[in-house]
């Protein structure tokens, strides 16, 4: 017989177990499954770094003890020269993640939820039409079984298990594309002598070693670091795992190495929201509805706040019995885009645009001052980039140089169309009715913007 819940949660990275904790003592039947077991929970290949005002915005307890890795001071972001540091301040972690999201289920499961592991999600179950509950395999046991829930959430992450497989005419079914991914990859190493300013994580802006991402320096603490880097998907650039090889390891920061603690990679959304996570039974929640920040694919914070939202909608669609699209569980879309989503389909556009550029221009932004310290913080926190007339007064020379105004007059044009986007992203619609209209209107912007790059991508 078909168990029935009210709640199936299918992944419990972060996305999934954080959801799990929220609904701990919701009086809710809720029951997470995951493929791992206890030693692969949050297991997804990672950089472990998060700002600390997630924490403050979830109310989810912050790391301690064992899920503590190093606390982080801020970020310097370099040119790609490397004469340019930007000192970006800012509180937050490495963490250990599967010490962190052990802890989050452990505390899910004293709180009533069931958390079933080792089993394989294979696919949604349908009754009438209408999402039901899902089918899974026991990786125990090998047995075929299944559950039965008012609202399925697909946490699972770039996988997109459910997601994948709701029916095509489902605005819900909508599928990460390889250009809108970047291919990430990561070594954690212990070094043998103590790093300089190792609770400043650093970025490396350089297209030449990491094409549209960026490579990264995390020290996890005085004498171990988190070293990796993102390439855009789909464009036929080299496999991070060989640049990492050939460009990375020979570094100086990289010499001396007593120790490789982990080797590994995967995919990173890193494109706007998708354009719904809630349809009728359904929520799309994490990496799965793209809810990462498309300039760093930082994902973990958002991904927990996304699950914030759902629990609470969750909550009242299950007090109102209305588990529809049309009821409470369409608000997560609200909720989520006037306050996270907003901005980062801004910095989606300004993440398509740094794709196309050198270099020489990203040098050239970050030597003139057209990005510093507090607009790299602003563009970064705010989805906004300011190119104040007073720019070209400023560069008075430089602007006599037919290149640097043509630069200029670009990234206005990318400021505006992330101030178009965000305004969109902020009209979300109060309904799915009118839902197609909106996508439409995305669409076109996104269409119009990367026409005007000359991108064919
Ligand atoms: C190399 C790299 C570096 C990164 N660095 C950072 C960083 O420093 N900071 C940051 O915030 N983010 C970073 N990210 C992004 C971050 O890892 C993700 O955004 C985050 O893990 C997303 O969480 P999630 O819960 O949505 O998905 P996931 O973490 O992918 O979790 C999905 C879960 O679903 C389970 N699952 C999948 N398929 C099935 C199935 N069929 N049945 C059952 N269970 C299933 C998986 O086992 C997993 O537990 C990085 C990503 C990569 C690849």
């Amino acid at each position: 017989m078909d168990e029935k819940f009210d709640v199936a949660i299918v992944g419990l990275g972060p996305a999934g177990s954080s959801l799990a904790y929220f609904l701990r003592k919701s009086g809710l039947r809720v029951v997470g499954l995951d493929l791992v077991d206890w030693d692969g929970i949050w297991g997804k290949p990672c950089g472990d770094a998060i700002g600390k005002h997630h924490f403050e915005e979830t109310g989810l307890p912050t790391p301690k003890g064992e899920a503590l890795r190093n606390f982080v001071k801020g970020i310097d972001i370099y040119s790609p020269s490397e004469e340019i540091r930007l000192r970006v301040e800012g509180e937050g972690y490495i963490i250990n993640r599967n010490a962190y999201g052990r802890y989050l289920l452990e505390e899910a499961v004293s709180g009533g939820v069931e958390v079933r592991l080792r089993s394989f999600v294979v696919k949604p179950l349908f009754t009438n039409g209408r999402l039901a509950g899902v089918e899974y395999k026991d990786l125990r046991s090998g047995e075929k079984k299944t559950v039965k829930a008012n609202v399925v959430v697909d946490a699972t992450g770039t996988s997109q298990v459910i997601r994948r497989k709701l029916p095509r005419d489902w605005p819900a079914h909508e599928l990460l594309k390889d250009v809108d991914a970047n291919l990430a990859y990561r070594r954690i190493v212990d070094l043998d002598r103590e790093i300089e300013d190792y609770q400043y994580i650093r970025i490396y802006v350089n297209q030449d070693i990491a094409p549209g991402g960026y490579w990264w320096y995390f020290p996890e603490g005085p004498t171990s670091v988190n070293v990796g880097l993102g390439v855009q998907h789909g464009r036929g650039y080299p496999h991070p795992k060989k640049i990492f090889e050939e460009k990375i390891l020979p570094r100086k920061e990289l010499q001396r190495i007593v120790r490789v603690k982990s080797d590994a990679g995967a995919l990173v959304p890193t494109r706007r929201p998708a354009n719904t996570l809630a349809w009728d039974n359904f929520l799309g929640i994490g990496d799965n509805g793209f809810t990462v920040n498309p300039i760093h694919g930082g994902g973990m914070g958002y991904a927990m706040t996304a699950a914030y939202y759902s629990a609470k909608r969750i909550v009242e669609a299950a007090e109102k019995g209305d588990y529809s699209a049309r009821g409470p569980l369409w608000m997560v879309n609200i909720d989520y885009n006037r306050h996270i989503g907003a901005k980062q389909a801004s910095l989606d556009i300004f993440r398509i645009y740094l794709q196309t550029v050198s270099n020489d221009v990203i040098e050239w932004g970050l030597r003139a001052g057209i990005v510093d310290a507090a607009k790299a913080y602003n563009i970064s926190s705010e989805g906004e980039l300011e190119v104040e007339p007073s720019v070209f007064d400023k560069l008075g020379l430089v602007v006599r140089n037919i290149t640097a105004l043509r630069r200029l007059l670009q990234l206005r044009m990318v400021a505006s169309y992330m101030r178009d986007v965000k305004r969109l992203y902020l009209e979300y619609p109060e309904s799915p009715d009118e839902l197609a209209g909106w996508v439409q209107r995305v669409e076109s912007l996104y269409a119009e913007f990367k026409n005007k790059l000359g991108i064919n991508w």
